[in-house]
C-alpha cells in the first residue's frame, strides 16, 4: 500500500538517480579526490579482481556518495523527514520479542531445553530438524506448547513496526520471528514476510492437508501429537525447520522490495543465520542501515572494510555515510526514534491500548473455557 505509485522500475531509476544527485557536496569531493585516495582505489581494485570480489563499476562510484548528512540517528531522523522515505524495510530478529517474555531459543541456557531433558535429545537443535521430528515429534510439541504464540502481547517495538505501515512509510517487515506478534500487533499479513515460517497455518507432512492456528492449538495444548484428519499422517505448523527451505514468499518478496528500499532498519538480530542475514546487502548501495540491537552485528570485517569491499554493515570506517548502530534493547530504541519523528506519545498510547484490549480479549476467552469446560470436546466433535 505504501509502495502504491512507486511500483516499477522507472520510478526505481528515478529515486536511484536522485539519490546521487543529493549528494552534490561530497560527489564535489569525490572529483577533488587527492593522490592517496587514488592510490587506495587503485590497491582496492587490484585485490577486488585478483579475489573475485570486482562489482560492477557504477555501484562503486555510487558508493562515494553520502546517503546521510551525518551517521547517527539524528542524520537517519534527517534522512527521513527530508527524504520522504516511503520504502522503509524492517528486519527483526528474537530481540524485538524477549520484552514479550518469549525466550530466544537459541541463547544459551535461556531455560527453554530444561524439561526436554527426559527425551534425551542429541542436540537441543535436533527439535528443529526436519529428520528427527519424523522420526519424533513429540519434543517439538511439548517445547510448542511452552512457546506457544496467544500466551503473549507484542512489544512496543512490535507497535513501532505498526505505526510505521501506518504512517505509509513500511514497505515491508521481514521476520524471523515465528511467535505471530506482527500479526498480533495488528500489521497487515501483506506487509509481513515470516522468513522462518509461522504458526498461523500448518499442514500434514504426508498429504499436505492445511490446518488452521486453533485446529493446531486444540491439539497442542491437549499435548497430543497432531496426526491429519485424512490420512493420519503427522500435522506440523508452518514453521521452517533445519534441512527445510524457506517460503517462496520470501524469496519472492526480497528480490522485489529490496532494490527498492530506501531505509533499511535492522531490529534485534544478530544477523548470524542465512539466508535471512544476507538480505542487509541487497539494498541499493545509498540505501542508509540502522542496526537496533543489544551489540553490534552484521559487521564487515576490518580488512575488507579498508578496502571498501566485501558485505556487511561498516560503522567505523571513514567513508562510512550510512551504516548507525544504536546500542540497547528494541523497545528503548524504537521509542527513541518514535520521540524523534514526533509519534512518541502516540506511540506509547497505541501500546496501552492494545495491550488493555488484549487482556480483556484473553480474560474472556480463559472465562469461557472455565464456564463451558465441554467446549473443548464439543469443538473437538465438530471436527469429525
Ligand atoms: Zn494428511
Amino acid at each position: 500500500m505504501a509502495s502504491s505509485g512507486r511500483d516499477g522500475d522507472e520510478s526505481q531509476k528515478g529515486e536511484a538517480e536522485s539519490c546521487v544527485g543529493n549528494g552534490s557536496s561530497s560527489k564535489d569531493g569525490y572529483q577533488q579526490s587527492n593522490e592517496d585516495e587514488g592510490a587506495v582505489e587503485l590497491i582496492r581494485r587490484y585485490f577486488a579482481e585478483k579475489l573475485g570480489f570486482s562489482e560492477d563499476k557504477k555501484e562503486v562510484f555510487q558508493e562515494k556518495v553520502k546517503a546521510l548528512t551525518e551517521a547517527s540517528v539524528d542524520g537517519v531522523i534527517k534522512y527521513i523527514q527530508e527524504r520522504n522515505c516511503k520504502n522503509i524495510i524492517t528486519m527483526a530478529g528474537a530481540g524485538i520479542s524477549t520484552a514479550a517474555g518469549i525466550p530466544d531459543f537459541r541463547s544459551p541456557g535461556c531455560g527453554l531445553y530444561s524439561n526436554l531433558q527426559k527425551y534425551k535429545l542429541p542436540d537441543p537443535q535436533a527439535i528443529f530438524e526436519i529428520g528427527f521430528f519424523r522420526q519424533n515429534p513429540q519434543p517439538f510439541f511439548t517445547l510448542a506448547k511452552e512457546l506457544y504464540p496467544g500466551s503473549f502481547k507484542p512489544t512496543l517495538c512490535h507497535y513501532f513496526i505498526r505505526l510505521l505501515n501506518e504512517k505509509g512509510l513500511l514497505l515491508r517487515h521481514y521476520t524471523q520471528n515465528i511467535d505471530t506478534l506482527e500479526r498480533v500487533a495488528g500489521l497487515p499479513a501483506e506487509k509481513i514476510v515470516e522468513a522462518h515460517g509461522t504458526f498461523h497455518t500448518s499442514h500434514c507432512l504426508e498429504c499436505k492437508h492445511e490446518y488452521t492456528v486453533d485446529w493446531m492449538k486444540e491439539r497442542i495444548f491437549s499435548d497430543s501429537v497432531p496426526t491429519c484428519e485424512k490420512c493420519d499422517g503427522v500435522v506440523k505448523p508452518d514453521i521452517v525447520f533445519f534441512g527445510e527451505d524457506l517460503p517462496t514468499r520470501f524469496f519472492v518478496c526480497a528480490e522485489k522490495d529490496f532494490p527498492k528500499c530506501d531505509l533499511l532498519i535492522i531490529l534485534g538480530s544478530s544477523l548470524t543465520v542465512q539466508p535471512f542475514a544476507s538480505l542487509i546487502d541487497r539494498v541499493p548501495k545509498v540505501c542508509p542501515r540502522l542496526l537496533i540491537n543489544r551489540e553490534r552485528a552484521g559487521h564487515r570485517d576490518w580488512v575488507m572494510a579498508a578496502l571498501q569491499m566485501g558485505r556487511g554493515l561498516d560503522f567505523d570506517s571513514r567513508d562510512n555515510f550510512r551504516d548507525v548502530a544504536w546500542l540497547g534493547s528494541c523497545d528503548e530504541g524504537c521509542q527513541m526514534l518514535a520521540d524523534k519523528l514526533g509519534w512518541g506519545d502516540e506511540l506509547r498510547k497505541l501500546v496501552v491500548d492494545e495491550h488493555v484490549r488484549i487482556s480483556k480479549q484473553q480474560n474472556e476467552t480463559s472465562k469461557r473455557q472455565t464456564e463451558y469446560p465441554s467446549e473443548k470436546k464439543r469443538a473437538e466433535s465438530e471436527h469429525q
